[in-house]
Formats: structure tokens, sequence, C-alpha cells
């Protein structure tokens, strides 16, 4: 290792700028297509301050939006061929049953998007999850392709092979600085570093990467929290039981929804969590006042006593994770409009931003989406790792980057600090 005193110098084919799972992904494809590629991560790896630590996401096929819909079955085939070449089991299948009023925007969304039959009456419920207490009134729909991708795991064997592929990964370095140029270059903590392309995928921290950059991106990042609810008899919604993931719509107490995943974590622990938080400064994610009983976990408690009988309504486990939403929820994948050799991913969440946000000058032009209740940049993080590198190598990407383009932002663009 070099020692810290001597900033290293080196040229490379490409950068990337953050070592979450969007970014290790993008470096997977660099890599794979023989460039010469750096990963940096400001943090030492593995950390939990980003948005891809914790040990489970949930996958599935059913979508309300078309173009995520269409990327799914690639992204099923990216995650296999991770697998295969990590030589690990990454992806659990348990099943998905996605539940709503009749009628509800999303849930139709999802029919729309999944094959016919796929709809649970009450005795089919109750058989695959027996522990769940729909509303009267609910409509229940099964995506038998929904599971849990094992998150941490997932992020260890992407960065794996893509080091097997002659990548290089830098942690503890933190980007300091970017000269745009045909040429860029790039310093951090440690080193200067130059190449003709650079992916920036720095999850909640993205504004403050483009911002010396001229480009203000409408993203908002929320501190969420992650709870885990004890099982009353030890053993009745884990890997022994048939228990699949959840997400319930429609919820007027919790209008942001709720979503759950069977005790594959924590022995005897149930993840259930509200698909909301608090915005949040992501170096200022600690100063939530200790103790401070959050709504959020008080709302949950209340689901919990109403729909997962089973489960003791205090959370047994509390931790924290980062969503970054845009205003409309769908993902940023496209290159810088003033620098077009700087490529920028971004807004992973899913969730609309704030209502009104001071920062976002074009709000009222954003077209309402259909949105389910669950972080989904995830499971999709192998096709848009493929569609950064492409847009990077100026190829024309697998799929259309369209509804993900920053053209949709009006006003963006401001003089570089
Ligand atoms: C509670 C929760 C539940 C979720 N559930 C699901 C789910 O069920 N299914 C699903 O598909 N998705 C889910 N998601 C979403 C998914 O986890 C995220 O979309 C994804 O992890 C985002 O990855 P990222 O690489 O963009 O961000 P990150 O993982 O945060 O990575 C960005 C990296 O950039 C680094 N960085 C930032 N600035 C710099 C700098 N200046 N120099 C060097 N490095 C820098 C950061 O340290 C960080 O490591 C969930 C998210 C949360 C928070």
């Amino acid at each position: 290792m070099a020692a810290r005193s001597q900033p290293r110098q080196a040229s490379y084919d490409a950068i990337v700028i953050g070592a979450g799972i969007q970014g290790s992904f993008a470096a997977y494809h660099l890599a794979q297509r023989h460039r010469d590629t750096l990963l940096l991560e400001q943090f030492v790896l593995p950390h939990s301050r980003g948005s891809s630590h914790g040990q489970s996401r949930i996958t599935r096929s059913a979508y309300p939006q078309a173009h995520y819909a269409r990327m799914m079955p690639d992204s099923f085939y990216l995650w296999q061929r991770l697998e295969a070449e990590a030589g690990t089991s990454l992806y659990r299948q348990t099943g998905l049953v996605v539940l709503g009023p009749v009628g509800d925007p999303e849930l139709e969304g999802c029919r729309r998007s999944m094959g016919p039959g796929d709809t649970l009456d009450t005795a089919a419920l109750a058989r695959r999850f027996p522990g769940l207490r729909p509303r009267a009134g609910d409509v229940a729909l099964w995506d038998g392709s929904g599971g849990v991708l094992r998150a941490d795991r997932a992020l260890r064997a992407v960065q794996d092979v893509f080091r097997r592929h002659g990548g290089t990964l830098r942690d503890g370095e933190k980007v300091l600085r970017i000269q745009p140029g045909a040429v860029l270059t790039v310093t951090t903590t440690a080193g200067v570093y130059r190449a003709p392309r650079l992916i920036i995928a720095a999850g909640a921290w993205t504004s403050a990467v483009l911002a010396p950059l001229g480009l203000r991106l409408p993203l908002q990042p929320l501190r969420i929290d992650v709870c885990y609810w004890r099982e009353k008899e030890p053993g009745s919604h884990g890997a022994g039981t048939a228990t699949p993931c959840f997400m319930m719509l429609g919820l007027p107490e919790a209008p942001h929804g709720i979503y759950g995943l069977p005790a594959l974590e924590y022995p005897g622990l149930v993840k259930v969590c509200y698909h909301h938080g608090s915005p949040v400064d992501p170096e200022e994610r600690d100063r939530a006042p200790p103790g401070t009983p959050s709504p959020n976990v008080a709302l949950l408690s209340s689901f919990i006593s109403s729909h997962l009988p089973g489960l003791e309504p205090q959370p047994a486990v509390l931790e924290t994770c980062l969503y970054t939403n845009t205003p409309d929820g769908d993902f940023i994948l496209d290159r810088h409009p003033k620098h077009s050799n700087i490529v920028i991913g971004a807004g992973f969440s899913g969730m609309r931003g704030h209502p009104a946000p001071p920062w976002h000058p074009g709000h009222g032009r954003v077209p309402p989406q259909l949105l389910l209740p669950a972080g989904h940049g995830f499971k999709l993080a192998p096709v848009v790792g493929k569609l950064l590198c492409e847009l990077s190598l100026g190829e024309e990407p697998s799929h259309s980057t369209a509804p993900f383009a920053i053209g949709r932002f009006p006003g963006v663009l401001r003089a570089a600090l």
C-alpha cells in the first residue's frame, strides 16, 4: 500500500465515484469490457453509512411502471450471472404478496405487469401467508418471482468480480475535486487520477459531488428507520416457513405504504418498514436526538398489532438507511448536460421527493408516477450499472434511458463553483 504522505498518481480508462451497489455494478461492467477502471469510495469498506448496506432487499417482477418491468428480466439474468461468477447464492425466492384496495392505481399497474391468474383469493392468501391479516376488501396479487437479495453479500460479490477482472478499488479515499476536460482529473484525499470518462454514483452525496460541476439535481436524501420485529412463536415467519415478502398499499394511516421480508437475517426477527423517512443531510445523519421516538416506528407498531399479530409490536432492532429521491420517483441516468464524458446515476429510492422542494424549479411539470412502497434501486443495480457503462462508452443503451433523463428537470444547470 502506498504511504499516505505520497499522493498516488495514475491514469485509467474510466473512474467511478461511489462503491455502493450502483457504482460497483457500473465498474464491474466496465472491467468486463476490458476497461482499466478505478472505483473510488470515501469510506473504508464494508460500511453502513450509505444506502447499500444490510442483509436484504426485495426483488420482484411486479412493477406498475412498464419501463422498470421491461428491465427486470435482464436484471434477474445478470444477478444469476453474478451468482455463477462469484460462486455464491445471492437470491432467495420467497414470492411477494402485494395487497391493496380494489382499484388502487399502483396495484392495477402491477397487475398489468404480471400474468393472468396472479390474484389470490382470501383462502389462497391465508395459505400463502397465514400470519398476515388483510383488511376487508383488499385484493392480493402474487408475484412468484419475488424474493430476497442478500444485499451485503451481493455488494461484496460484485466488487470481488470487478477486481478479478483487473479493476482497482480504492476505499477510504474521498473525492475532493473533479476537473472536467477531455481527460478528467479526479483529486481524492490520497491521490490524483486521470481518465477520459467518469461515472458519478455517489448516492445521497451526489448533490455535493455535482455542485462544483454546476449541476443542481433535485435529489432529496431521507433517513429511513429499518425495523425488525420479534416473532411471538419462534420460527413462525422464517426460512423454514413459506412466509413471502409483502407490500401493503392504500393504508390511510401509512399513505406511503408498508413492506416486509421474512425472518432471514436476525434469527426470529421479521423486517417490516414504512416507506418514508425524514429529510437529512447525509453528513448529519446521526444528529436525530438519541432516544427520540420516531413517529414512523409508532405507526409501524400499530400496523403490526393490526395486521401481523404473530409479531411483538415493539421493534427488537432499529437500524437506519438513506433513500435518495427524485421529485417523480424515477432514477436519473444521464450524461452531465455540459460535460458529456461525465455520466450520473442517482435517485434510486423510488419515492417522490418532498412535494414542493424549494430547490426544484421544475416541480410543476413532473407527471405523477405509480410507485410501490419499497426502495427499488438495489434489484435493478445490475441493469443500472450496465446502462451507466454503456452511456459512458458512448454505446446505444440496452434499455431506453428516456425516462431517466436530466432534461425532465429544467433549470438544473448552474454556473460551476
Ligand atoms: C431502508 C431501505 C430499504 C430498501 N429496500 C429496497 C428493496 O427492498 N429493494 C430494492 O431494490 N432497493 C431497496 N432499497 C434501495 C437500494 O438499497 C438503493 O437504491 C441502493 O442501495 C442505492 O445504491 P447507491 O450505490 O446509489 O448508493 P450508496 O450505497 O449510498 O453508494 C454511494 C457511495 O458513494 C460514496 N461516496 C459519496 N460521496 C463520495 C465521495 N466524494 N468520494 C468517494 N465516495 C463517495 C458513498 O460513501 C457510498 O458508499 C432500499 C433502500 C433503503 C435505504
